[in-house]
């Protein structure tokens, strides 16, 4: 792509390789999101012809993202966020479907693990983690044994599709055959996958799922869930009923449309994106295991996102501050993943992992808007950042 064509997100010639954490606004949804701020003033709710206009306009957008996931209508509800979702789910399922289990993994993301300590203490909920391979995925195997030993619908299985600091990936018809197999409910966090992979639910076993706007290029504070026809769950907060008394609220209509609109594209170009970030991962990839001496990746070689690289580099004496002097050398990526305080802790995720304890981690995160040019930069830079004796050059450039 054209350089005068990509996003402005960071002050360029920084390079952004923080996708996972969260996504530029794409030019043409906040195009389509600042029009219509000039025109959709109304509240949805009000009968006239203004509150007309933005149901409308929510409506729509109910549309278009229900046909993307060839759902209906009434199974997508529209809330802030990946996190809002999530926790309306697994509360719905305990406090209203009769679910006395829960199984999920340790490597969730932590609105799905706090929100599952939570419940287990307000409720007779019984919560189950999965032990997870050493690449990076919940054993199917004690799943299914668990499953058998207590089938029906009183347990709720809740996996996340694409782990959000490694990458890997269950495979959701697998999973979910399996758990309808033994009659039991299946939610899965798609935060890190909706946009990126096509999920049709007229075909994938799936009950309940998640979405969020700010993963795949729309604004932030928004999201979506999808609870499957067959299930009716009450909503985390009370009030003027939006969304069919699922979420009330004043909807954030620009954002609802932004989401819309940013799902839109993402579909549209997700062969072209999803081939391009593999090109981009591998074109890393392959320069860091060459350049990088004892560099391993993380996760699952083949069941993985396009979207994530995972590296551990070993010890040296400059790379406990490796994330920092990225930065500072203009490159922003994560260690693990985004911490809600802003500071690096260590990770529950990678601790489920066997990786040497003095190894430094790192999270890459690609775009469609990654260029080849800027991922051997950071092959450079990370190769002299990591090389032992080398001392880093000068800011100005001078050796
Ligand atoms: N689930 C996963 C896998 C995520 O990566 C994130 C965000 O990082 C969330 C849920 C939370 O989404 P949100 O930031 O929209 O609350």
């Amino acid at each position: 792509m054209d350089a005068s064509t990509r996003y402005s997100f960071v002050n360029r010639p920084r390079i952004y390789l923080d996708y996972a954490a969260t996504t530029p606004i794409d030019p043409e949804v906040w195009q389509s999101m600042s029009e219509h701020a000039l025109h959709l003033s109304g509240n949805p709710s009000s009968i006239h012809a203004e509150g007309r206009a933005a149901r409308t306009a929510i409506e729509e957008a109910r549309k278009s993202v229900a046909k993307m996931l060839h759902a209906s209508l009434n199974e997508v509800f529209f809330t802030s966020c990946g996190t809002e979702s999530n926790n309306t789910i697994l509360l719905g399922a305990v406090r209203d479907l009769q679910v006395t289990r829960i199984i999920s993994s340790p490597i969730e993301h932590h609105c799905i693990l706090h929100a599952l300590e939570y419940l287990k203490t307000q409720y007779p909920v019984e919560i189950v983690y999965l032990p997870v391979t050493t690449t990076g995925q919940p054993d199917l195997e004690r799943l299914e044994m668990l499953l058998a030993d207590r089938p029906g619908p009183g347990t709720l299985v809740s996996l996340m599709q694409v782990n959000n600091e490694i990458g890997s990936m269950i495979d959701l018809n697998v999973v979910g055959n399996l758990v309808h197999q033994y009659g039991a409910l299946f939610h899965s966090d798609t935060v890190q996958a909706i946009g990126f992979v096509d999920h049709d639910l007229t075909q994938l076993p799936v009950d309940f799922l998640s979405g969020s706007a700010h993963k795949f290029y729309g604004p932030k504070g928004v999201g979506f869930m999808y609870i499957r026809n067959d299930y009716t769950i009450r909503p985390l907060l009370y009030g003027g009923s939006q969304e069919r008394n699922m979420r009330s609220g004043t909807e954030n209509i620009l954002g609802i449309l932004g989401m819309a609109r940013a799902m839109e594209l993402a579909m549209a170009n997700l062969d072209e994106r999803q081939n391009h970030m593999q090109q981009m991962k591998s074109r890393l990839a392959s320069g860091l295991l060459e350049h990088v001496p004892g560099l391993t990746i993380n996760g699952h070689p083949s069941a993985t996102s396009p979207k994530i690289l995972s590296v551990n580099i070993p010890a040296g004496p400059r790379t406990d501050l490796l994330l920092m002097n990225l930065d500072i050398a203009g490159i922003s990526a994560s260690g693990g993943s985004a911490c809600s305080s802003g500071v690096e802790s260590a990770s529950h995720v990678l601790a489920h992992l066997p990786i040497t304890s003095t190894d430094k981690t790192v999270r890459f995160s690609f775009s469609h808007l990654t260029t080849g040019a800027e991922i051997d930069q950071v092959i450079e830079k990370v190769t002299r950042l990591t090389q032992k004796n080398q001392p880093e050059p000068a800011p100005d450039g001078n050796q």
